[in-house]
């Protein structure tokens, strides 16, 4: 059996399809969400999930959820979250990130292969049979890095993960929707703390993520942070104590918060209870119309990048045949409301928000395991991929929103004569200069025979398996010398640094390119130099005097373009050069292949 898993950054949830119909397995409260928590009690060992969620104030700092944000990212890549979070992080230097609880310190894949775990047992327990293989869904935006360091905590878990699925491509499964002939399909994901919004295209079982854009700090706990500022201050003004300022209370606040938000979500009035620490409950009376009110402008702020999205996917709203909804705040009809608004129609929602990413896991796990058959899954890759040439510009080797699995390939050559080594640095970026771009990883093609500049065919190959990770191999192709690597996933980047290479690329598209073709100019002209340089060996004793003057005055005069940023300059001065030598290249040639004839060897150029 293969189980699929939400590995949310919230919930948790894990299920199959029992004789086509999904089940979700429950944890020991009886629902199938398990909350992404890991606690490591002081007294009672390792806690997960609704247990460890529960307040317990004095382990508060033992306590560390939110995991997911921090899987395959370096430690500069989250500052911002760091403060924000109320447990420790161990003061390390390495781009690893670690919570640090007590002495000990845990990686976020560690956490997350807790989580798994727990996951994993809930399945064994219901079904008495062993579960070691799994199908783990991904937000569509995780790079390389995240989605192996997500495949490593399954493995970590004792889980061989078969597959990693985007969230969204998941959610469509779920309903069926990959029988459709043809459909493009927004998936509205709001949950605990990000916002994600895709847009698919279906076509007869295959999908293609065409777009996706988000938020990673939007999210329900937003609303339960607004919701609980304008509580205290009801509270305030009836008591004159603000239990926001009061450390006891303010954690409870935040819990009673988001229980009020849920029963607005069924009702459109309520009775709200608090209790003072030390005197007696209070009530009020609110309705969803007020809560609206408090919520509106979180909410509004899942409006621009469904825009941008949109546009990304070069789609009117017209043009979306379904919306779905996905995700626990989904279920705020308000939400709803702005989903309807911007897609121009009723979203979709007959199964459960919250649920309908792991039911997708797990039609997912029953196609792998044989059960269904007739469908593929395509997804794309978020950044071209390249490598670095000469002058510190970048060989794109594989474009921005290809398709995946994907393999693609690039012949380049040695530099410098008797080069038997080169360092392939692969980037991900759009832009055309190395240093604008994200380093990804370095490695070297060794034992390259020695020969000169220019000969060595050195075939570098991309490949983008189906779970979306990144593979290089390189090639000597005379020589059938082979290297290759499995990117580091202690590298990542944050969405809204995929969002600023990205914007920088489309606003620097023009002085990118300028840039690059100087930076080719100056390496044609240099290995124009070296070429006549060695021509001349031999040459100079062919041609006149004033002839060897002419042409070194040209070498000289090309030589003094390269320093200067004149790109027109250069392209003349390597023309003129090349006029100039013309003569005497042709003696050359002549005299070869007169000793050709004579049986004689042609003489390597010292
Ligand atoms: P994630 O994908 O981040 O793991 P979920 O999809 O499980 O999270 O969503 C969790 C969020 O959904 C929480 O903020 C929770 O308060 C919210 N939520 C769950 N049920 C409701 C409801 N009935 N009304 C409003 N919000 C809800
Ligand atoms: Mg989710």
């Amino acid at each position: 059996m293969i189980v699929g898993i939400d590995l949310g950054t919230t919930n948790s949830l894990v299920g199959t399809l029992e004789r086509g119909r999904p089940k979700l397995f429950q944890g020991s409260d009886g629902s199938p969400l398990v909350p992404s928590v890991v606690q490591f009690h002081e007294t009672e060992g390792i806690v997960v999930g609704a247990k460890a969620k529960k307040e317990n104030p004095e382990q508060i700092n033992r306590t560390i959820y939110s995991a997911k944000r921090f899987m395959g990212r370096g430690l500069s890549d989250v500052r911002e979250w760091m403060s924000l979070l109320p447990f420790d992080f161990s003061p390390s230097t390495e781009q690893m990130i670690r919570f640090q609880v007590g002495d000990k310190s845990y990686t976020p894949m560690e956490i997350g292969s807790l989580v798994l775990k727990e996951l994993k047992s809930m399945a064994e327990k219901a079904t008495g049979e062993k579960v070691d293989k799994a199908v783990i869904t991904v937000p569509a935006y995780f790079n390389d890095a995240q989605r192996q360091a997500t495949k490593f905590a399954g493995e970590l878990a004792g889980l061989e993960v078969v597959r990693i699925v985007n969230e969204p491509t998941a959610a469509c499964l779920a309903y069926g929707l990959d029988k459709k002939a043809f459909g493009n399909i927004a998936v509205f994901d709001l949950g605990g703390g990000t916002f994600d919004i895709s847009i698919l295209r279906v076509a007869e079982g295959v999908f293609e993520v065409l777009a996706t854009n988000g938020n990673t700090a939007l999210g329900g706990d937003d609303f339960d942070h607004a919701i609980a500022a304008r509580l205290a201050q009801k509270i305030e003004s009836k008591t004159g104590r603000n239990p926001a300022t009061e450390k006891s209370s303010q954690t409870r606040l935040i819990f009673e918060a988001e229980k009020l938000k849920r029963e607005l979500s069924e009702h459109t009035e309520t009775i709200w209870r608090w209790k003072p620490d030390g005197s007696n409950p209070i009530e009020f009376s609110i309705t969803r119309l007020e809560l609206e009110d408090w919520i509106r402008p979180i909410v509004e702020k899942a409006k621009e990048p469904c825009l941008q999205c949109l546009k990304d996917a070069g789609l009117k709203p017209s043009q979306i045949t379904d919306a779905i909804l996905v995700g626990g705040s989904t279920r705020v009809p308000l939400v709803r409301k702005l989903v309807q608004e911007i897609f121009h129609r009723e979203p979709i929602c007959t199964l459960n928000p919250d649920e309908v990413v792991a039911i997708g896991a797990a039609v997912q796990a029953n196609i792998l395991s044989g059960q269904i058959s007739g469908m593929l899954l395509l997804d794309v890759i978020p950044l071209s991929l390249g490598i670095e040439t000469m002058g510190g510009v970048v060989g794109k080797i594989i474009h921005r929103n290809s398709t995946i699995p994907i393999s693609a390939s690039e012949t380049f050559t040695t530099y410098v004569d008797g080069q038997t080594s080169v360092d392939i640095h692969i980037l991900q970026g759009e832009r055309e200069l190395v240093k604008d771009n994200r380093s990804l990883s370095r490695f070297q093609l060794k034992g390259l025979p020695p020969l000169p500049a220019g000969i060595p065919k050195i075939e570098v190959e991309l490949i983008i398996d189906a779970n979306g990770i990144l593979n290089v191999k390189a090639t000597e192709l005379r020589t059938s010398t082979t290297a290759s690597i499995c990117v580091n996933p202690s590298y990542g980047l944050t969405d809204s640094e995929v969002e600023k290479m990205l914007f920088d690329s489309f606003e620097n598209a023009e002085s990118d390119f300028e840039e690059r073709f100087l930076i080719e100019a100056r390496v044609e002209a240099d290995s124009l130099i070296r070429a006549t340089q060695k021509s001349l060996i031999k040459g100079k004793t062919l041609v006149e005097p004033t002839e060897l003057l002419t042409i070194e005055r040209a070498m000289e005069e090309l030589q003094k373009s390269i320093s200067g940023n004149d790109r027109k300059l250069i392209k003349e001065k390597i023309e003129t050069l090349g006029e100039t030598t013309k003569h005497m290249a042709e003696l050359i040639l002549n005299q070869a292949v007169q000793e050709a004839l004579q049986g004689k060897k042609i003489g390597e150029p010292s």
